[in-house]
């Protein structure tokens, strides 16, 4: 019970970091929320819209996107993590997209519930448990916790969720499902992202600025980089 109690408190802490506006944009189409769970994956809100807007402004459509190269598409995910690797998956997902059904409209899909939507969708390759859950989320307004893997970490480190469980995206997504009411899931989501992104890096972690570092029980004991040593200078030429 006190161990619930605790997590309850936590709950709170990382509500309380959400920003006061959610800034995701509202009542996209199904895909086009796809294609933002993306975007969003391991990412802040304002940085992850700018990479959606440029996509759609760059391109004239989600084909063009499909036919071009992943260093023309990765120009929009600068100041994300890893650009080149989240363009060739959105390239992968539209070029599977496109060869199972012609087109990039999913309206038909989503008149058909989160469930059926989030089964079929499963079978892209490109698409995970992050954008499932995103879309269940975002899309449907469905009970469930979107987890990337800034998140994930994070979430073991406060002490959310048993550091085992915490090595599985899955297995954290059902275990903040089951601790997080379903009128905060949205606002938790913000918080816990944006902390996780903003601070709780895999290696040098920005414990001193970090909000929650009064409670964190691995407040400044999270792996360090080792610092790169200097290329010694060639000797000067003797005139
Ligand atoms: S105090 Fe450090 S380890 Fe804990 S959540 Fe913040 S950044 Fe992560």
């Amino acid at each position: 019970m006190a161990a619930t109690m605790s997590r309850q408190k936590l709950v709170s802490q990382v509500v309380e970091q959400a920003p006061q506006e959610d800034s995701a944009p509202k009542d996209l189409p199904l895909f086009e929320q796809l294609v933002y769970s993306l975007c969003r994956e391991d990412a802040e809100a304002a940085a992850a819209n700018i990479a959606f807007e440029q996509l759609k402004e760059r391109f004239f459509d989600f084909n063009e996107i499909r036919v071009s190269t992943a260093r023309e598409v990765s120009l929009c995910f600068e100041g994300l993590s890893d650009p080149r690797a989240r363009a060739l998956r959105l390239i992968s997902l539209l070029q599977d997209i496109f060869e199972a059904t012609y087109g990039f409209d999913f309206e038909a899909l989503a008149k058909k519930g989160a469930k059926t939507a989030q089964k079929q969708l499963a079978r892209y390759k490109s698409v995970n448990d992050f954008s499932l859950a995103w879309i269940g989320l975002r899309g449907f307004a469905e009970h469930t916790i979107p987890v990337d893997s800034a998140m994930r970490r994070c979430a073991g480190r406060i002490g959310l969720v048993e550091p085992e469980c915490a090595k599985d995206t899955e297995e954290t997504r059902v275990a903040l499902e089951t601790l997080i009411p379903q009128a905060k899931a949205v606002a938790f989501v913000e918080g816990l992202q944006l902390i996780g992104v903003r601070f709780c890096h895999e290696q040098n972690s920005d414990c001193t600025n970090c909000p929650l570092k009064k409670t964190c029980p691995e407040s400044g004991k999270t792996p360090t980089a080792p610092v790169k040593a200097a290329k010694p200078k060639a000797p000067k030429k003797p005139r």
